[in-house]
C-alpha cells in the first residue's frame, strides 16, 4: 500500500519538472491533432456544385439523427442538398456519415474550436459546411 502510495507521488512530482508537464498555454499553443482526428465536418465541393448527391445515406446511418438533408433536381436533372444541415450540439462525431457517404461528398477535418454563445449558432448548414 504505502509502496503504492510513494509511486504515484514520484508520477505526480515527476510531471511538475520542468519539460515534463502535460498541458500547453491555450490558446497561445496549440497542438497538432492527430491524422485520425474527427473534428468538424465539412461537404467536399466540385467544380460548380457539391459533390453530394442527396442519397439520404448519412441521415440514415447517423446514430445521433442531427443530419437534415432535403434532396432537389437542378437542370441538369442532377439530384442535390437543397438543405444540408448538422446540429453539432447533438452530433457524436463518430464518422458513421463520412464512411456511409457512396460518393466521398462528406469529411471529417481537424477543426475542433467549435464554441458558440447560441445554440442556433451550432446548427451547421450547407454553406458552413462547404467551407
Ligand atoms: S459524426 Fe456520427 S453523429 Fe455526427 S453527424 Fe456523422 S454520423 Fe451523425
Ligand atoms: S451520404 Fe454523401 S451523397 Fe449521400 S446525402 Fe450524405 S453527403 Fe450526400
Amino acid at each position: 500500500m504505502f509502496k503504492e502510495f510513494i509511486q504515484g507521488l514520484s508520477i505526480t512530482f515527476k510531471h511538475l519538472l520542468p519539460g515534463h508537464s502535460t498541458t500547453v498555454q491555450y490558446p497561445d499553443e496549440r497542438l497538432t491533432p492527430s491524422p485520425r482526428f474527427r473534428g468538424l465536418h465539412r461537404l467536399v465541393p466540385t467544380q460548380d456544385r457539391e459533390k453530394c448527391v442527396a442519397c439520404y445515406l448519412c441521415p440514415t446511418v447517423c446514430p445521433a439523427k442531427c443530419i437534415t438533408v432535403e434532396a432537389a433536381e437542378n437542370e441538369k436533372g442532377e439530384k442535390y442538398p437543397q438543405v444540408y444541415e448538422i446540429d453539432l450540439l447533438r452530433c457524436i462525431f463518430c464518422g458513421y456519415c463520412v464512411e456511409a457517404c457512396p460518393v466521398e461528398a462528406l469529411e471529417m477535418t481537424a477543426e475542433y474550436e467549435l464554441a458558440n454563445f447560441r445554440r442556433e449558432d451550432f446548427k451547421f448548414n450547407k454553406k458552413r459546411l462547404l467551407k
